[in-house]
């Protein structure tokens, strides 16, 4: 204490206007270079950190201390210098661990954040060891940290798979360097914190605030990613061509002949679109195994780099089958929807439809093809679906509003507030199997967008059945005209 003290004078802090022993303290653990100086720099901006160490060792124990500011919560957040193991450093580290100790002890929630590009390392398994033994009573978030670019990858599932092995629940995806999960980051403190939540007078409640992705605002107006992708012959070329508005992809009968990778970019009502390679999907014929499977691979990679994906059937087919898709479109649009991608159906072709003795069929194809596409993908209700014919030029209008809607609404961004007040609308709409098993959802909130993804925050023991959760999800798409878009709900208990 004596040390602190002097410390603080030494550094001529202002501890004045924020009395930092009254808030609530939160630690950040975890073994070296996983990024804890970083997301320590974030949480307390340009404000001034006091550092302080240990006599005997100056340069790298260093425990510095500051106030965090993420949302409307200030917390007193301390950054550990790094635990190490036994095997890494003989009399460092239990000094180390000692003050890491002593400090822990003072802390009541802790942040352990470990590396997700790495993976679980030997290391974090012995942080969490540690962290066990020594952190009793002190609330533990595992934060996997630099998942910046994973996100688009869709990898974060299965390394929060590995992380919730650590045995400190549910993790979640963060970024120290570009703010990236720090709305989530303040969800999931929140309710921990929320007795300590402090409002400074003059101090906005700033819900943007907490969205504090670097680019966030400008989120959907960075350009758009779309994958056009079909069976060969459908007319994805043609209708490449319509959007380009220029001649820049041979089109051709044959199967097979868009392989090669096509990226190109183009401009629609001020927006930059680009089209992201997908050459290969589904182009598959029983002939080729060896680099047609492999270019598949690729093109399922480069479709998971999509934002939205156009799914392109052919009308004449669907006249001449009677069926809306086929297996293998019927499974690339789940695997689209369930990656989280926003999709568009695009019925090309619907010229060969017109004509007197053609209109029925057309009137048909028009009205079954989105009931049936409902159907053979339950997933996603209200995939849009939209009628045109790329030869003839027409549709590009059409389709390219559809991908900027759907683009749109998968960036959204709903205020906790606003949804707030949503929620308590809708549970009295629901029917619970009955009062006594009721969940009770204290608050709900949006932690993340592209795709838009939501967390119930729990009191007491009753957990959001997978029919609470499809209801949710169902009222969410109605309210909020979020149709076609994949949403994404957890829950979490809180005390
Ligand atoms: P510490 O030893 O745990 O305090 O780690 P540092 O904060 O010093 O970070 C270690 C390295 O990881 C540095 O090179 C940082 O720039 C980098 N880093 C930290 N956070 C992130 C992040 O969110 N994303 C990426 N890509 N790199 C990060
Ligand atoms: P891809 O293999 O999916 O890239 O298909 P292409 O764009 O190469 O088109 C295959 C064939 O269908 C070509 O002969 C095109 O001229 C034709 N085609 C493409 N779009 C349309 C359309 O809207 N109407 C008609 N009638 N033919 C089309």
């Amino acid at each position: 204490k004596k040390k602190i003290k002097s410390a603080k004078k030494k550094l001529r802090v202002d501890f004045t206007k924020l009395d930092a022993t009254l808030l609530p303290t939160v630690i950040i653990v975890g073994r070296p270079n996983v990024g804890k100086s970083a997301l320590f720099n974030r949480l307390i901006r340009r404000r001034e950190a006091l550092v302080y160490n240990t006599p005997e060792d100056h340069v790298t124990r260093d425990i510095r201390e500051g106030i965090a500011k993420l949302g409307d919560l200030r917390f007193r957040v301390l950054d550990s210098a790094g635990l190490e193991t036994e095997a890494t450093s003989g009399s460092i580290l239990s000094r180390t661990t000692e003050m890491t100790g002593n400090v822990l002890a003072r802390s009541q929630f802790a942040i352990f954040l470990i590396d997700v590009r790495d993976g679980l390392q030997p290391l974090d398994l012995e942080v969490g060891k540690w962290l066990r033994k020594h952190a009793h009573g002190i609330h533990t978030i595992v934060a996997m940290n630099k998942s910046e670019s994973l996100d688009e990858r869709g990898l974060l599932t299965a390394e929060a798979g590995h992380a919730y092995t650590l045995g400190f629940g549910d993790p979640i995806a963060i970024s120290a360097e570009t703010g990236f999960g720090m709305a989530e980051l303040y969800e999931t403190l929140r309710p921990l914190l929320e007795d300590y939540i402090l409002q400074l007078p003059n101090d906005k409640h700033d819900q943007d605030d907490i969205c504090l992705e670097t680019k966030d605002n400008e989120h959907c107006k960075s350009p758009l990613q779309l994958a056009i992708v079909g069976r060969p012959n459908v007319g994805k070329s043609t209708l490449l061509n319509a959007l380009l508005q220029e001649q820049r992809v041979m089109v051709g009968p044959e199967a097979g002949l868009t392989r090669d990778s096509i990226r190109a970019q183009f401009e629609f009502e001020e927006r930059t679109v680009y089209l992201v390679d997908t050459a290969g999907w589904l182009q598959r014929s029983g002939k080729e195994k060896g680099p047609a499977s492999l270019s598949i691979m690729q093109s399922r990679k480069s479709l998971m780099r999509a934002h939205v994906i156009s799914l392109v059937l052919d009308a004449e087919e669907i006249a001449k089958t009677k069926t809306s898709m086929k297996h293998a479109e019927v499974v690339i649009a789940r695997q689209a929807v369930d990656e989280g991608r926003a999709l568009v159906v695009i019925v090309n072709k619907m010229d060969l439809l017109r004509g007197k003795h053609n209109s029925m069929l057309h009137e048909k194809i028009i009205n079954a093809v989105p009931q049936e596409i409902q159907t053979l993908i339950p997933q996603v209700t209200g995939i849009p679906v939209v009628f045109v014919s790329a030869l003839e030029g027409k549709g590009r209008v059409t389709v390219m509003r559809q991908v900027v809607d759907a683009y749109e609404k998968w960036c959204l961004r709903l205020p906790t507030a606003r949804l707030n007040r949503w929620l308590r609308k809708v549970m009295s709409r629901h029917s619970w199997r009955d009062q006594a098993t009721q969940p009770k959802i204290k608050y709900f909130t949006q932690v993340k967008a592209r795709p838009p993804t939501f967390v119930a925050f729990l009191t007491g023991k009753m957990q959001l059945s997978d029919t609470d959760i499809r209801f949710l999800i169902k009222s969410l798409k109605e309210d909020f005209d979020l149709g076609g878009i994949p949403i994404r709900i957890t829950q979490r208990s809180v005390p």
